[in-house]
């Protein structure tokens, strides 16, 4: 059976069985919450999602080492770099943009008569510190390395392997030895990946398993129409934005793309992590919709800890309800900076479960909005994180395969071939 086959079953199969669990009162007994959810099931979860982690920065180091090596005896890095990044930024903007249009459209925050909701007292939020740009710049470079890996800092990470790529390409015989190895390295850990994809199903299972017994579905029907302004602009974004601007650069088609996604796509929103779907991010997009390894080195790993399209929607129409729930007015300039912070703030989200929560701080208080309005969505936001994680994850695949076709990086016989290194 197709393995895209195999993951969905798995998942309606996972949260059918939480969904039992929760609804038969069984997960209360101590037993089965101690052995079964908080045990079997968990530790399943946890097992495919560490496995996942695993491959993350041996994957993106190697790989981007290749990469730079390539991009270094073609002096092409510049221009690629600025592509990717201007095309990231651009894509969230429009995001945002998006966002705020169709909250003003839906209006959630209002009652049915139009007016504010404001009624109840929440518990105050704390405000996460923005860092300065200067430190935001001087972090992105490693004073060593290794500790960078250990730690999991991406964009050092990336910047290291950058320069270390640059200086393999200019450094003759010994440099082209090292080469190899890295090339040699990398097919071993594609390999590597490959194996752990084959687990998904049962990764998935339990993820899911675990959702469908303990996510308490009451809170969405309190904010029933915020929960659906985003997910209906999230899909958007999703099934509207990128396929056009595919179709439109590329001329490709967003169907094709769309089909080789999906493993990705199920990933993320079963991880709620574009980080630990990285490889499987990488593995796809390299192999699968043939964007060359020069590419997709640089613009997945970058595009996993910066691209955050999903991310910038939720703030968008988060920012709306709250603004309106609160009864408060923003002006155009308070709107275009929200366009701006929620971009910004974006690309400092990590690429873990919820922090796109904790950076809504950062969007509400530059525009003067009650920061403890987050306790009205933080019920509903596990699962609108599962919906945006899809949807970062799908804007960096698309950005990649955009950079790559106009680089002259994608091997469109692959793109086409639906069962290339299916
Ligand atoms: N979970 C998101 C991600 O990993 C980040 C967020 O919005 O919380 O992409």
């Amino acid at each position: 059976m197709e393995l895209t086959k195999k993951i969905l079953i798995a998942m309606a199969v996972g949260v059918s069985l939480g969904a039992i669990l929760q609804l038969t009162g069984l997960n209360e007994s101590q037993f089965i919450q101690d052995y079964v959810v908080n045990g079997l099931i968990d530790s399943g979860g946890r097992i495919f999602v560490t496995l996942l982690k695993m491959m993350v920065v041996p994957l993106v180091f190697v790989s981007l080492v290749c990469g730079a090596a390539n991009l270094g005896v073609t002096g092409r890095a510049g221009p690629l770099g600025g592509k990717t990044i201007s095309l990231y930024l651009i894509t969230t903007a429009l995001a945002v943009s998006l966002a705020l249009a169709f909250a003003l459209i839906v209006d959630p925050g209002l009652d049915s008569g139009g007016n504010s909701e404001a009624k109840v007292q929440f518990d105050p939020y704390q405000v996460k510190e923005a860092p300065s740009v200067k430190d935001t710049l001087l972090n992105i470079f490693p004073s060593n390395p290794i500790a960078a890996m250990a730690n999991g800092q991406m964009l050092q990470v990336i910047v290291f392997a950058l320069f270390l790529g640059l200086a393999l390409s200019g450094a003759g015989q010994s440099g082209q030895k090292i080469s190899d190895f890295f090339v040699d390295t990398n097919q071993v850990l594609m390999r590597l990946i490959t194996m752990i994809i084959q687990l998904t199903p049962y990764g998935v299972f339990f993820l899911m398993a675990k959702l469908g017994a303990t996510l308490g579905l009451g809170e969405i029907s309190k904010v029933l129409i915020y929960f659906c302004t985003v997910a209906v602009a999230l899909l958007l974004h999703g099934m509207l934005v990128y396929p056009l601007l595919l179709k439109a650069i590329t001329g490709l088609s967003p169907l094709s793309f769309f089909k080789k996604m999906r493993e990705p796509i199920l990933v993320a929103f079963s991880t709620s992590s574009s980080g630990a779907t990285l490889p499987v991010t990488l593995r796809t997009v390299e192999q699968r919709l043939g964007v060359k390894n020069d590419v997709a080195s640089f613009a997945i790993p970058l595009g996993a800890t910066i691209n955050m399209d999903g991310t910038a929607i939720m703030q968008g129409v988060a920012t709306v309800f709250i603004a309106q729930f609160y009864g408060l007015q923003l002006g155009l300039d308070s709107y275009l900076m929200v366009v701006l912070t929620a971009t910004l703030a974006s690309i400092g989200t990590a690429a873990v479960p919820g922090v796109g929560l904790i950076t809504l701080t950062l969007v509400l208080d530059q525009v003067g909005l009650p920061v403890e309005g987050i306790g009205l969505i933080i019920g509903v936001d596990r699962l609108l994180d599962m919906l945006r994680t899809a949807v970062n994850v799908t804007g960096d695949g698309a950005v990649a395969t955009i950079v790559a076709s106009s680089e002259d990086q994608l091997d469109r016989e692959i793109f086409r071939d639906a069962k290339a290194n299916a």
